[in-house]
């Protein structure tokens, strides 16, 4: 069985306008991205228990909103098995209410996976939707054009009284993060990894170096803490030159590397998914 891959993405930048909580309710006005973000690293780090690979097609570090069109072209170019994307919704304006909200694109098969997401979320949160519909059809670019199953979470309001002191906290991003997790464990399916893999180092290895089924090899999967791509290619002790990445870019279908932020961010995000082409 080939190894799945989930293509994740925790919508929006940092910066990206407008998306944040509601001041009179959070004066903090934590951004979307942060919350979106906490919960997309910790779905990342707890798929790491099982043998798969994560495409993160975000900005992980938050400094760019990565176009739609750039995230879904990840996906697709990858081959990734589904894609789920991490939101918080807003609309209440400062009412209660609102809860969960899980969006799909098009067919019964894929409401029917929309609602099993949410029942798994709900399940593990207890933040149930009050909204007419709780599993919605949304005309949204990453659900639309995605070529794989492709859900969107709307992981509760940042404007609503009720949901917005809940979403604030670590212990329901990671109840989220677990949702999410035992969801795909069991539609994709995924297989836990055999406990010496689990334990095995922290890259490199057997694990990552080619994926079974697959012709392409593929550097070892990075690991360790969140960085950027050279130092993480560095740390797996790939040449991190620019020459270099420049012929890593052209390998994985990246035409006219000039070293831009987003060509690094995408190759990063390959890397720490096992899916980045060898030289
Ligand atoms: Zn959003």
């Amino acid at each position: 069985m080939a190894k799945k891959i989930i293509a994740l993405d925790a919508g929006h930048g940092m910066g990206t306008l407008g998306k944040r909580c509601l001041r009179s309710i959070d004066p903090a006005q934590t951004r979307e991205w942060y919350l979106n973000d906490r919960i997309a690293d910790r779905v990342q780090e707890l798929l790491g228990a099982y043998d798969c690979s994560v495409l993160r097609v975000d900005d992980t570090t938050g400094d760019k909103d990565i176009s739609l069109g750039n995230r879904v072209r990840a996906a697709n170019n990858a081959g990734a098995d589904i894609y789920i994307s991490v939101h918080h919704n807003a609309g209440i304006n400062g009412g209660s209410g609102g809860g969960t909200v899980v969006y799909y694109y098009n067919d019964s098969e894929m409401r029917a996976k929309a609602q099993r997401l949410y029942d798994a979320v709900v399940g593990s949160t207890g933040l149930a939707g009050n909204r007419s519909s709780r599993v919605a059809v949304g005309n949204l670019y990453v659900i639309r054009y995605t070529r794989m199953p492709a859900l969107l979470l709307e992981n509760g309001f940042m404007d609503s009284t009720k949901d917005t002191p809940i979403i604030l906290t670590e212990a329901h991003a990671e109840k989220t993060a677990q949702g999410i997790v035992g969801f795909l464990a069991a539609e994709l399916p995924l297989r836990k990894k055999d406990a010496g893999q689990q334990a095995g180092k922290p890259s490199g290895g057997q694990n990552g170096s080619s994926l079974p089924g697959r012709k392409e090899v593929y550097y070892p999967a990075y690991a360790g803490k969140k960085t950027t791509l050279a130092p993480a290619l560095a740390s797996i002790g790939v040449n991190s030159s620019y020459a270099f990445r420049a012929k890593i870019a052209k390998a994985n279908g990246i035409s006219g590397y000039i070293g831009t932020a987003a060509q690094n961010t995408h190759m990063y995000n390959l890397l720490v998914a096992g899916l980045l082409k060898k030289v």
